[in-house]
């Protein structure tokens, strides 16, 4: 019988030399085990204090979705420049392995004013970090970050002003 844990696949050097990746999507063919993790990942404190959920490019849909789904509440998203139509902001970010940009559509953000923040991995926290500063720059709260792996030894959670509830340490 599988658990979660065994379903976090490490490929080395991936997507560059020296970064081992920990794949999630391997959880998306074992149901069970699938819903067992939103049915966790949608019931901490923080997330029924939010009024939207923001999911983060591109694993972070998954669960966001799913999370979103369980729990009622809305989500928007938080993309790869270039792949939002309407007005967007956007911010840039360093990345564990190279740089990246986020941007959200304005209209969306306008709706709501807490978020709670979703994605696969917790890295060094600067994908977390860019949401966070592109959602205090709109003067929106921000209660929390909901996900599945957590990597200790990079230290994000130090980085950010926000409660981290991961399910996954590793
Ligand atoms: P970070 O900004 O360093 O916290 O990186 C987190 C984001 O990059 C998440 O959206 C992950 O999908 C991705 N990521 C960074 N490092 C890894 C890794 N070692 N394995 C899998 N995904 C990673």
């Amino acid at each position: 019988m599988k658990k979660l844990e065994d379903l976090i696949l490490t490929y080395k050097d991936f997507p560059k030399k020296g970064i081992d990746f920990k794949d999630v999507l391997e959880i998306l063919q074992y149901p069970d085990i699938f819903r067992d993790l939103i049915l966790k990942m949608s019931s901490n404190q923080f997330l029924k204090n939010a009024e939207a959920i923001i999911s983060i490019d591109a694993r972070g849909f998954i669960f966001g979705s799913a999370i979103a789904l369980k729990s009622s509440k809305p989500m928007i998203v938080a993309r790869k420049p270039g792949k939002l139509p309407g007005q967007t902001i956007t911010r840039g970010y360093d990345l564990e392995y190279g740089k990246n940009s986020l941007s959200i559509q304005s209209n969306s953000l306008k709706k709501f004013n807490s978020f709670v923040i979703v994605d696969d991995l917790l890295a060094t926290g600067g994908t977390v970090g860019c949401v966070s500063r592109l959602l205090q720059d709109q003067k929106k709260e921000i209660l929390g970050l909901i996900t599945v792996v957590e990597l200790k030894e990079l230290k994000g959670r130090l980085k950010l002003e926000i409660p981290v509830d991961s399910m996954i340490l590793l």
